[in-house]
């Protein structure tokens, strides 16, 4: 027998109303702030990951599915919603376009990681992006944006963690002060830090083991290396922040896994647990364009995990609404109902009112049972008395009342009630 492959799953038909919920939420709110849907294709030319990710990146080092097809080239499936976006805007000219452009995705992501509770291989992501505004009042609108989401999925018990992590001006400077603060303790650290030490100093910050959080805690602060337009950027969105009333925690260990990170960071956190499950992670790129061969350009977004979100959702058992499978349900005895219920029911279809046609083998009770459990609101039953006299009997689900109707008057109450 097959299996999906590890770390994948099926979305099955019973699970698609809470996906279809979380998505339409989430659509409906990026529509309100002016974000239309971009779609790119499942993989990528990979050296636009390599390059616009960062080449000493977990992903990049160890995650991406990459394969060369038939002609000999390098693909990628897309492991993050960034970078392909970037792509999109400039292969297509948008910086033509009023900026800046903003835009949203919902699509799968790949990632060859070993697969536990809100991690997989295939996971499903939803993603705005706002590309061509460097002011910090779009780095307050997308987190603001972030958090409505939140708020808008009833989520409680979440933290907002931001940070700033500087630019190409000023960053530089701090790494060294970085390096040099953990060469000092090097012994003392995990083996993947000494490895990333001379590497990716930022990602030490990061680190979840405790011996290296405690060094952590007394590293040099970025705060303390800001150039003055870092600074400034990074007053500035706090104050806009404040003044949304955007409930935040500034954490100066917050850095993002990805090297076109500028500026500002941030991730929001279900409370209980540790970074590892963030739900949503996002910051600032304005190097990224140019990592990808295009002219600077800033950018900023966020992407949400659909399954973390989820998961989430279940665990703070929040109700989202569920819609029964259809509005009718057309139960038919004998053989020749069983051809009357089949015109029947395209008439109710033709009205534009969902219909279930029942099964052929199964008892009317078990058929009403049915009808009950997945809270179908009629039933109309077809047997060889009603065809003779020209009847059929409307069951009213919610009260259990049954009457005797013509065909139009039966469908004349569905549609009413519809
Ligand atoms: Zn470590
Ligand atoms: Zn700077």
């Amino acid at each position: 027998m097959y299996k999906a492959p590890r770390g994948t799953s099926d979305i099955l038909p019973h699970q698609q109303q809470q996906w279809n919920y979380v998505k339409d939420v989430a659509t409906t709110l990026a529509k309100s702030y002016g974000y239309q849907l971009l779609e790119t294709p499942i993989f990528e030319n990979t050296n636009l990951f390599s390059r616009g990710i960062g080449q000493t990146t977990d992903v990049v080092e160890k995650e991406m599915y990459s394969f060369e097809d038939r002609g000999g080239e390098s693909l990628t499936l897309r492991p993050e919603g960034t970078a392909p976006v970037c792509r999109a805007y400039l292969e297509h000219g948008m910086h033509n376009l009023p900026q800046p452009v903003r835009m949203f995705y919902l699509c799968p992501i790949f990632r060859y990681e070993r697969p536990q509770s809100g991690r997989y291989r295939e996971h499903h992501q939803f993603g705005v992006e706002c590309i061509g505004d460097i002011d910090p009042s779009i780095d307050a609108e997308i987190i603001a944006m972030a958090w409505a989401l939140m708020n808008s999925l009833k989520l409680t018990n979440l933290s907002l963690l931001i940070n700033t992590i500087g630019d190409s001006k000023c960053r530089p400077s701090y790494i060294e002060d970085l390096k040099l603060y953990y060469s000092e303790q090097i012994d003392k650290l995990c083996g993947d830090c000494q490895n990333r030490l001379n590497r990716n100093a930022l990602r030490l910050l990061d680190c979840k083991k405790t011996d290296c959080i405690r060094i952590a805690d007394s590293a040099p602060q970025i705060l303390d290396h800001l150039c003055s337009d870092c600074l400034d950027h990074w007053l500035q969105l706090r104050n806009h922040l404040d003044y949304l009333s955007i409930p935040y925690t500034v954490n100066q260990k917050l850095v993002r896994g990805f090297d076109y990170y500028t500026r500002t960071v941030f991730e929001i956190q279900p409370a209980e647990e540790g970074a590892q499950s963030n739900i949503c992670g996002g910051g600032r790129y304005d190097g990224l364009m140019e990592q990808i061969g295009g002219s600077p350009t800033p950018g900023i977004g966020f992407g949400v995990g659909i399954e973390r979100l989820i998961i989430n959702l279940e665990r703070q058992n929040v109700s989202i609404p569920i819609f029964p499978p259809a509005s009718v349900f057309v139960a038919h005895i004998g053989d020749e109902a069983k051809s009357m219920a089949l015109m029947l029911s395209q008439q109710l279809r033709n009205e534009g009112i969902d219909t279930i046609l029942g099964p052929t083998n199964r008892s009317l009770r078990a058929q009403m049972r049915y009808v009950n459990s997945v809270n179908i609101p009629f039933a109309i039953i077809v047997g060889d008395q009603e065809i003779q006299n020209d009847v059929v009997i409307l069951r009213d689900m919610t009260i259990g009342e049954q009457t005797e109707l013509t065909i139009e008057d039966a469908i004349a109450k569905v549609k009413k009630a519809n």
